[in-house]
């Protein structure tokens, strides 16, 4: 590998065209994928702090490969968003998450991760209009989690984006929050009704007291900002101990479940449409 430059050029040049060719491979499965219907949803409960009842399931994308298997999110969402198939993938997201909130007891929230290309796209407000709409639901049902550094480019664009889709009563939630590039300003200038705290400052908490600053902080700066907060990545009684205390809302993490299929939690059970 480590020869002279010719030699190490002519290794590298058909190394590209092959990760090249990998990638133009994966985007016409994707889009067989998606005519084919191969994504489904899987679901993760957040609960409610104090009482440990689900309050809400953020919905999360699977894509069901006939060759590869179960393939991850992080694997094809990355390049969905460079080629722009996340748009259709993601508005595939949102009716099918409202689909099944339909079917779902009143008193649970639905939560979709949107991408960034999505909220460039000129059609999202009337993607979420028309699921609201065609499933009847109550639009504070749908909460959509976008993360931070989305946000940086085009201040005024989102922060316009961001306050119609809270005028069709949907809720808003910054997703990640602490690993972007997000300022407090942020927080000023655009409308979330949540804060997510990312997994990565629930790293030891309850054990060691490196993260509980920012923790604390966090819960308080919400909620003086009348914004709730969710604990993503919560894995252990400790961490909940800590986040009780602290007054966080609710907690989302393997210590209650990771994501599965809506039929493999009993209160998601499909109900018939009349009852
Ligand atoms: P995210 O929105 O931050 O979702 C949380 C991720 O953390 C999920 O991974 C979830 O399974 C994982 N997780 C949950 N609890 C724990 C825990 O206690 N410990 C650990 N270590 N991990 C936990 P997943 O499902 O692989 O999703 C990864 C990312 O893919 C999501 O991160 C989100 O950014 C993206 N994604 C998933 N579905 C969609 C979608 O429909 N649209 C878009 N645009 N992005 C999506
Ligand atoms: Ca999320
Ligand atoms: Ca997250
Ligand atoms: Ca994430």
């Amino acid at each position: 590998a480590k020869g002279r430059g010719r030699g190490v050029f002519s290794h590298f040049e058909p190394g590209m065209d092959e990760a090249a060719a990998a990638r133009r491979e994966l985007e016409m499965d994707m889009r067989t994928g998606l005519s084919e219907g191969q994504f489904e949803l899987h679901y993760q409960p957040l609960v409610d702090v104090r009482s440990r009842r689900t309050v809400a399931y953020e919905a999360l994308v699977r894509w069901r490969h006939p060759t590869r298997g179960m393939v991850m999110p992080d694997l094809f969402i990355p390049l969905a968003e460079d080629t722009g198939l996340v748009v259709p993938l993601g508005d595939w997201v949102i009716r099918r998450a409202c689909q099944e909130l339909a079917r779902w007891p009143g008193h649970l929230r639905i939560a979709v991760n949107l991408s960034p290309a999505q909220l460039r796209s000129a059609g999202l407000i009337s993607t979420v209009m028309q699921a609201i709409a065609e499933n009847g639901i109550a639009p504070d049902r749908l909460e959509l989690e976008i993360t931070e550094n989305v946000l940086l480019k085009d201040n005024a664009v989102h922060a316009a984006l961001l306050h119609k889709l809270r005028g069709l009563g949907v809720r808003v939630a910054l997703d990640d929050f602490g690993t972007g590039y997000s300022s407090l300003n942020y927080l000023r200038a655009f409308p979330f009704d949540k804060i997510k705290i990312d997994r990565c400052f629930l790293k030891g908490l309850g054990e060691s007291d490196e993260t509980l600053p920012i923790v604390r902080a966090v819960i308080a700066l919400a909620h003086a900002m009348g914004m709730t907060t969710t604990a993503e990545g919560v894995e252990n009684e400790h961490q909940m101990r800590v986040l009780l205390a602290e007054g966080c809302d609710q907690a989302q993490g393997y210590l209650f479940s990771r994501a599965l299929p809506a039929a493999d939690f009993p209160e998601l059970r499909r109900q018939s449409p009349v009852d």
